[in-house]
Formats: C-alpha cells, structure tokens, sequence
C-alpha cells in the first residue's frame, strides 16, 4: 500500500464555474516536479520552505500562485503544491500534461484523501466527512459532516471504544483465574459497563434514521383520492420554495422544484407528475395508482378529502395504513376545512358531520387557503427533529451502520452469555467481535483495500 504513495499525484481540485483553478499536486516528487513546470520569479519549490506562496509562470501558458506545503504540514501528509491558474479549460489541460510530463500521474478520485488518512492526518470517519461536506446541500448536513470532519464523532467512538476494551480486558482477568475456578470478582460491575455500552451504541444506530435523513433527504408521497386537493397541497407546500430554488442558476426544475427544506432536511414530493392523475376516477376510490407509490417513500401524506362522508375517508385512510411499513411514517390530513357542513360552497355536503370527526389523529387542512399548513409542516418533521441530539452523536453513513448493528448485536451475545453464565471465553470472543465493528468505522483496524475502495472511490478527482 505504501508504494502507491511513491508517486505524486495531481489533479484539479476546485470546482467548475469560477475563475481561478487549484490544481494539486502530492507526492515526494512535488518540488522537483514543479521546478520543471513553473518558472519562478525567485528561487525555486525545491529551495522553499512549506507554507510559503510563490509567483511564477507556466511558459507560454498562464501566470501561477503556487502554495508549497512541506510534509508532514500538508493536508496528505507529504510534500505538496497547489498551483493557482486562470480556470479554463486549455490552461488546465496544459499545466496537467505538463506535470504529467514531468513525472507526475493524475490522481485516482479521493486519492488525496486516502494519502491523509494513510498518513495519519485524519481517521476513516473523518475523511468520508470531507466527501459529505463536499457535497452538503443543507445547513443540517453540513453541520452534521463539518462535526464529523473536526473529529468530535470519532472523538465518541474512541471513547466508546475505550470502555469496550475496559470490558474486555475486566473479563480476560476473569478467564486468567478461571482455571482456580475464582468467579470473576465483580460480575455486576461487568454488567453495568457492557449495558452501557449496549445503550451508547444502541443511540448511535437509533440516530441513523435521522442522521439519514439529514444526509439524504426524505421521500414523501402525497396519496389519496383524485380531487382530494394533492395537487393544491404540492403547491402551496413547495410554492414558497420553489420561487426561491428557481432564481439559482443551473437549479433544474424538475430535480429541485418539489421539495421543501424543514429544519435543514430536505424532504421530496415523488412522482409529483402522476399526483393529479385521475384517469382511474371511474373506480370509486381511484386511489389505487397513488397506493403504489407508498412503497417508494419514507413518509405517507393521506389526503382524505373533507366533503367526503368520515366513513369513506376512514375506509381510504385505512387502505393506506395497512399498506405502511413499520419504518414509514403515515400522516393523515383532511383537507378543505374551509368548507363548511351545509355551506352552499359544495352542492351534496350539507347535513355532514364535522369534517374528519371521526379520523382520529388527522390534521385538518385547507390547502387552498393555507389553514393547517403548519401543523401539517410539524408532523412531517417532527420523526427527524434532531434539537435533542449532539452533532456529534448522529450517524449519516450507511456503513457506519451497519458497523454499529453488528457491534450492537455482539455485544447484545455478550449480554446474553454473561447473564447466562455461559464461560467467559465466548463472552470475550463476542466483545473482541464488537471492538472490531466499532474500529472499522475509524479505519483503526486492519482496514481491507476493499473498505478503502468504497470509502474513496466515491470521492471527486482531487479530493
Ligand atoms: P388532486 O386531484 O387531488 O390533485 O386535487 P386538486 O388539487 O386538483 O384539487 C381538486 C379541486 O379541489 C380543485 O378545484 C381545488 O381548487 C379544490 N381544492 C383543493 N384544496 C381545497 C381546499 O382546501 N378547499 C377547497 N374549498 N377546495 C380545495
């Protein structure tokens, strides 16, 4: 592995659009590399001191800033370069090729990254934050990536790590006067730091949801029946948002527009275009397109139309509960509150009852007039409040994870066994298991080039 960081590596490292373009260079080669490419008002990178700016020019090119970083005060940890050029397309091109000619190699995507964290510069968890910030659209998802790159996250799992190892070392005394047949000397004591381990990384895996949602976003589906209001609802959910979203350049309609931002999370309206669909009115419900896309979403808006007697709505709202998963959230409104029970507005609605009475736990709506706009926006972010959590303590990363359900679950073995009084060797094997899961996600452990594979080739060229 360490061969691979022979070389030295360059690629552009900014993003496109702006005028100026950093391209990076890392490798032991940098300096002399540089020399050959950039002719330098005075002296030379191989001359330089790290953090030190110097002015040159690439010939017949472009005018250069180059920042020289002195390992191992680098982001990679080896002697680095980072020459600022004017952004366009040819300049780029040419300087490359001609790093490239002068030894350098172009960089794998996150290739950088995974120097620093073979160097040392950062843990796993840390460097798949530098991705995440990358690509943070939301206020809550940068927070949550930028604590995790600053290392407060890691920073709870070391400690997390910490206590496991107390536990198993508390346990190996035992297994070491297990052949005098001593019963370990306080048992209860054991039981208590592995139940609180079992709490702490029980929290960690429970934050995923949020910390998913946070990452990704949230997929809602608006379902009921045609002429319930889904489609007056979309709109004045995303209709604020959406005269925001589309004076950004470069923003498409189609990908941003139906969606809202609640509390930093992002929450998308799927299938939005099929929402007004009413080809199967002839059916009576003609709901049956809209419960298909229940499966594809996190969260189910049932829009039960007021002018419709309780006892239909309650048929409709129960079609599309038992059609719910346990890790979906169901959110019944009942819209049109603002037509009355007798009112002249909707010929066949007088002497009905008051409009979703008998729907408990429905919220009533007006989505024409905006009532209960609010208290709708509340419901659908109150399973992703994040207030109560730290930062530091929300898991975003699917393989982070999956990690902590196998060390929870180990460790749950291990709970079992010992309150069993099943010998303590297995009960060690179980916490040694769930050490390992704990440390893959820091990359402490014996990391495979696989997991670094995963980790940083999802990574832009020159990160
Ligand atoms: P969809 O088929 O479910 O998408 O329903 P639409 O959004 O197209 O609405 C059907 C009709 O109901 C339209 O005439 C809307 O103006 C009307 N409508 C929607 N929401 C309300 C509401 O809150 N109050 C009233 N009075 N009418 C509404």
């Amino acid at each position: 592995m360490n061969g691979i960081m022979e070389d030295t590596i360059c690629a552009p490292a900014s993003g496109s659009g702006g005028a100026i373009c950093t391209i990076r260079v890392s490798g032991p080669d940098t300096m002399g590399i540089v020399d050959s490419v950039v002719s330098f008002a005075h002296g030379s990178a191989s001359a330089s001191k790290g953090g030190r700016v110097k002015y040159g020019t690439v010939d017949g090119v472009d005018e250069v800033v180059v920042s020289i970083f002195r390992a191992p005060h680098s982001y990679t940890g080896q002697d680095s370069a980072e020459l600022g050029c004017h952004a366009s397309g040819y300049i780029i091109r040419e300087i490359l090729s001609r790093l490239v000619a002068a030894g350098a190699r172009m960089a794998e995507p996150g290739e950088f990254s995974r120097r620093a964290f073979l160097n040392g510069k950062m843990d796993l968890s840390q460097a798949e934050a530098v991705a995440d910030v990358i690509a943070a659209e939301s206020s809550a998802s940068h927070r949550v990536a930028y604590s995790q790159l600053r290392g407060r996250y890691s920073g709870q799992l070391a400690k997390l790590r910490e206590r496991l190892l107390e536990l198993t070392s508390l346990l190996e005394l035992e297994l070491d006067f297990s052949e005098e047949d001593v019963e370990f000397a306080d048992r209860s004591k054991l039981e208590a730091l592995l139940n609180e381990c079992l709490t702490h990384i029980g929290a960690l895996k429970e934050s995923y949801r949020i910390g998913n949602a946070i990452r990704n976003g949230v997929s809602v589906a608006i379902v009921g029946a045609p002429n319930s209001g889904k489609s007056t609802l979309l709109n004045a959910l995303v209709g604020d948002d959406r005269a925001i979203v589309s004076d950004v350049p470069g923003t498409t309609r189609d990908t941003v527009e139906e969606s809202i931002t609640l509390q930093g999370i992002q929450f998308r309206f799927i299938d939005t275009a099929g929402i007004h669909d009413t080809s199967d009115a002839v059916e009576r419900m003609g709901i049956e397109r809209s419960l298909r896309k229940i499966s594809q979403a996190s969260t189910v808006i049932c829009l039960l139309d007021g002018t419709f007697p309780d006892a239909d709505n309650a048929e409709i709202l129960e079609s599309v509960a038992e059609r719910i998963g346990p890790d979906q959230h169901l959110i019944a409104a009942v819209n049109k509150s603002d037509v009355h029970p007798g009112s002249s507005a909707l010929p066949g609605t007088t002497g009905l009852p008051a409009m979703g009475a008998s729907i408990p736990g429905a919220i009533r709506i007006s989505a024409l007039k905006g009532d209960g706009l609010d208290a709708l926006r509340a419901e659908i972010v109150a399973p992703y409040d994040s207030a109560g959590l730290d930062d530091a303590s929300i898991v975003t990363s699917e393989r982070h994870f999956e990690a902590l359900r196998r060390a929870y679950d180990s460790l749950s073995a291990a709970a079992d066994s010992l309150s069993r009084g099943i010998p303590g060797d297995l009960v060690a094997e179980d916490l040694r298991d769930s050490l390992h899961s704990i440390g893959s996600i820091l990359g402490d452990e014996i990391t495979t080039e696989e997991v670094l594979g995963e980790v940083f080739g999802r990574f832009c060229i020159g990160k």
